[in-house]
């Protein structure tokens, strides 16, 4: 460990116990019997207390820290005081010790942009599939993403009591990923993960182009990434406008760091610079291997409905 780590490393540290407060906030939402929930652009598009306070609590604690970063959160929250305790100062040890990748050791603060979903899988938190929920936050630099965070705050609640809940993964491409086990898809078995409640014609077209001998339907882009991490599922497709940055960017960032990928249906990359458009309507197409397979299936008439990002 150096003395002094690494602006990007002490970002990544506190970014871990400031995901954790926001899964605490979340759990204690639920608890609490009051979502709160509002629509935002119809009934498939939702926002609760939860996915308020978690945001707050996130952007003003490593806003409080890192001053000169850029943080885009997913929530249009009008501007006011955050109450202190929604504000979160800790940093997780672990990550400081760690050395940072060389290429990154000299960022600076104001050259970062962190994308922020408070919570993601809010339609599934209101239904109870607590497990597909997560808390996602994002690092890039100069475009790409370069460490990712997602606190999953109900794993293991199917277990009850005594189990502990929640967990916390984090990676960075260049030094690895943490807080679960990878592994793959066991064979050639094709696991298609999707939406299960975004859906339309071209997206159960272009699942069923990949031949898939499995298709799971659940929540949450956070979720579905773990899944390919976990050797749940083999490829992640959603070939629809609707995932946003703040979606894909942690979860890009761990994926990278086990040698996986995401892109659009195309096949080509996202960018996270702080200027770009937040839509990512060219759809996503995320891998942990045979990443070409998947590009190689998207029908033309998929890639038609299809806008270039
Ligand atoms: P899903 O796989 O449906 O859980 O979606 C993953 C992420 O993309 C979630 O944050 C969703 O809210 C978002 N998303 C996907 N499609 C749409 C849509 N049509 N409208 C709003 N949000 C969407
Ligand atoms: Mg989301
Ligand atoms: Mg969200």
């Amino acid at each position: 460990m150096s003395g002094n780590p690494a602006v990007v490393m002490r970002l990544v540290a506190s970014a871990y116990t400031v995901a954790e407060k926001a899964g605490a906030i979340v759990r204690r939402v639920l608890h609490s019997g009051e979502l709160g929930i509002v629509e935002k652009t119809g009934a498939n598009d939702l926002q609760t207390l939860a996915d308020r306070l978690a945001q707050q609590s996130i952007c003003a604690s490593l806003s409080k820290r890192f001053p000169k970063i850029t943080i885009i959160g997913e929530e249009e929250l009008p501007a006011e005081e955050v109450t202190e305790d929604l504000i979160e100062n800790g940093q997780a040890e672990e990550i400081l010790q760690k050395s940072c990748p060389a290429e990154y050791s000299g960022l600076k603060e104001e050259e970062l942009v962190v994308w922020v979903d408070p919570l993601d899988g809010t339609k599934e938190y209101t239904e109870g599939l607590l497990d597909n929920v997560t808390v996602l936050i994002g690092v890039a630099y100069g475009g790409k993403p370069i460490a990712g965070i997602i606190n999953q705050p109900f794993y293991n609640y199917q277990l009850g009591a005594g189990a502990s809940l929640g967990r916390t993964i984090w990676g960075m491409p260049g030094l690895g990923a943490f807080g679960f086990q990878l592994q793959e898809v066991q064979g050639d078995t094709r696991i298609v993960t999707t939406t299960r409640s975004h859906s339309n014609n071209v997206v159960t077209d272009c699942v069923a182009a990949m031949e898939p001998h499995e298709v799971v339907k659940v929540g949450g882009a956070g979720n579905k990434v773990i899944q390919l991490v976990e050797g749940r599922a083999s490829a992640y497709v959603f070939a629809s406008p609707g995932c946003k940055k703040w979606d894909t960017c942690a979860a890009e960032a761990i994926l990278h760091a086990v040698g996986g990928k995401l892109t659009d249906m195309r096949g080509n990359p996202y960018r996270y610079d702080a200027n770009v458009k937040h839509m990512n309507s060219a759809g996503v197409l995320a891998t942990l291997r045979n990443h070409e397979y998947y590009v190689s299936r998207v029908p033309q008439s998929v890639l038609q409905a299809l806008k270039s990002d």
